[in-house]
């Protein structure tokens, strides 16, 4: 009987996942392992590009990569579906059953063998039990997500536009932001940058004077994850646009169109955000008897194999790793899911070597919050710069684009993510600077 070929099962292809399945591919191909990328979406779309696609500033379309011609390219196989549960002892994992928009099943439930198997599947909004959130609030957690918003921000602004050309002065679109990260701050900014632009667009007269937006956050300054200078120099950049900054914001309650604050304030939108921080995606509880740590997420050694199966490991935002030396887990960021990626592979290649493995080592490049094409601020880290270093303007702004260029490289080798850059570029010469649609 032919002998069965190692089977590497990665679940979930996001910013660590998909770099992950490039790199086995590339390296053990079809002949000698499977690789099996499962995914519930079809496509791949970086997800500190989501700020952008909601404001309509990016058409994700020509951004987004579609799982199955990448499998193709690479060298493994993708299979479309949501993991349901994980059977440690028989070494296999379930799927969902995949249902299309009518509701008519197109895959029913599925199991497939792992001998190594990688949890990526990234985090959800942690909506911290605050009533309301899940039937009131909007989330940026993928392009469905995006989407949606796009098209509500759109029809506000619509609304609103047609209000002033039938004599509605105050006519303004309101929007709510929960949550003063990176998102909530970027998401501030590109939401001015887009409402710049929609005059051109067939919306005559609506400009960003228009356009009301409040970002709240309960902690006392936005941006807790940058210095105090830079964090206050984005707030001012902020509020030069018009955003209204509420900071030790509590908020205690959503109902539809309103915020409701610890002080009794209530802030009426049209269209609210919530941005608040990340956990695991509540499925993690019931898919298998991993261990988890706060906010639902899988406890993993230096390694980054789970604490509870050598044979399980997990990355990125679902993951929850103190090294040694740490006080605070690695953070949810894309530069931790890449690094965390490259680890298990080198570890992935090790095991079936019969090596020692290898223990995860941070690096801290820093973090960088982009406000659009207004500014960006941020901190560089690491020998080059010498420490820590405040940057901002255009080093700032550089830095910031090359991240996701890394990303693309990471996923499509040095030619192919080269001419993608390059592809970008042209783009965004020939094309609209806003997706309306
Ligand atoms: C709007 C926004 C802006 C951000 N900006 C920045 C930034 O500027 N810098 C930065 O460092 N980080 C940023 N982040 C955070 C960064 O995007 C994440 O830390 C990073 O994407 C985590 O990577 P990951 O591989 O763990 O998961 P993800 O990239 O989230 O990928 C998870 C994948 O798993 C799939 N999946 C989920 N559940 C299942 C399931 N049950 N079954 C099968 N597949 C599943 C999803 O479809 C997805 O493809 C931002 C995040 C957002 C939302």
């Amino acid at each position: 009987m032919a002998q069965q070929k190692t089977q590497i099962v990665v679940v979930g292809g996001g910013a660590g996942g998909l770099e992950l399945v490039r790199k086995l591919g590339a390296k053990f191909g079809r002949k000698q392992h499977d690789i099996i990328l499962i995914d519930r979406n079809l496509t791949h779309i970086w997800k500190p590009l989501l700020h952008e696609v909601a404001a309509g500033s990016l058409d994700a379309n020509l951004d987004e990569v579609g799982y199955g011609g990448h499998a193709v390219r690479w060298g493994y196989r993708f299979f479309n579906g949501s993991i349901e549960s994980i059977d440690r002892t028989a070494r296999t994992i379930t799927t969902a059953p995949l249902h299309d928009e009518h509701g008519e099943e197109v895959i029913g439930r599925h199991t497939i063998r792992y001998d190594y198997l990688v949890l990526a599947i990234g985090g959800i909004s942690n909506d911290f039990g605050v009533p309301g959130v899940r039937e009131h609030a909007m989330f940026l957690e993928d392009r469905p997500q995006a989407d949606r918003f796009r098209q509500k921000l759109l029809n506000a602004c619509l609304r609103t536009n047609h209000a002033h050309q039938t004599g509605d002065a105050d006519a303004c679109v309101r929007v709510s932001i929960v949550g003063g990260g990176a998102t909530g701050v970027e998401l501030a900014a590109e939401l001015y940058n887009a409402a710049k632009a929609l005059r051109h667009y067939g919306l005559e007269v609506f400009d960003e004077t228009k356009l009301q937006v409040s970002l709240i956050e309960a902690g006392p300054r936005i941006l807790p994850a940058l210095d105090e200078t830079l964090a206050m120099k984005a707030k001012q950049e902020l509020e030069n646009l018009g955003v209204h900054v509420l900071d030790n914001t509590q908020v205690t309650r959503l109902e539809d169109r309103a915020v409701h604050t610890g002080s009794g304030a209530v802030i009426e939108a049209d269209l609210i955000v919530w941005a608040a921080g990340v956990k695991g995606a509540d499925e993690i509880t019931t898919m298998s008897d991993l261990e988890l740590a706060r906010g639902n997420k899988i406890v993993v050694r230096p390694t980054l194999q789970t604490v509870t199966d050598d044979r399980i490991y997990a990355l990125g935002d679902c993951a929850s790793c103190m090294l040694p030396g740490r006080e605070q887990p690695i953070p949810p960021r894309a530069q931790s899911a890449h690094q965390m990626a490259s680890l298990i592979f080198t570890n992935l290649v090790r095991a079936q070597e019969g090596k020692p493995l290898k223990d995860f080592v941070y690096q801290d490049h820093g973090s960088l919050v982009s406000l659009s094409r207004f500014s960006t601020v941020g901190s560089l880290m690491g020998n080059l710069v010498g420490g820590r270093m405040r940057v901002d303007g255009w080093i700032a702004r550089t830095v910031y684009v090359s991240l996701y260029r890394m990303h693309l490289i990471a996923i499509h080798g040095w030619w192919r993510g080269v001419g993608l850059i390059m592809l970008g570029h042209v783009n965004q010469i020939v094309r609209p600077k806003l997706k309306l649609h």
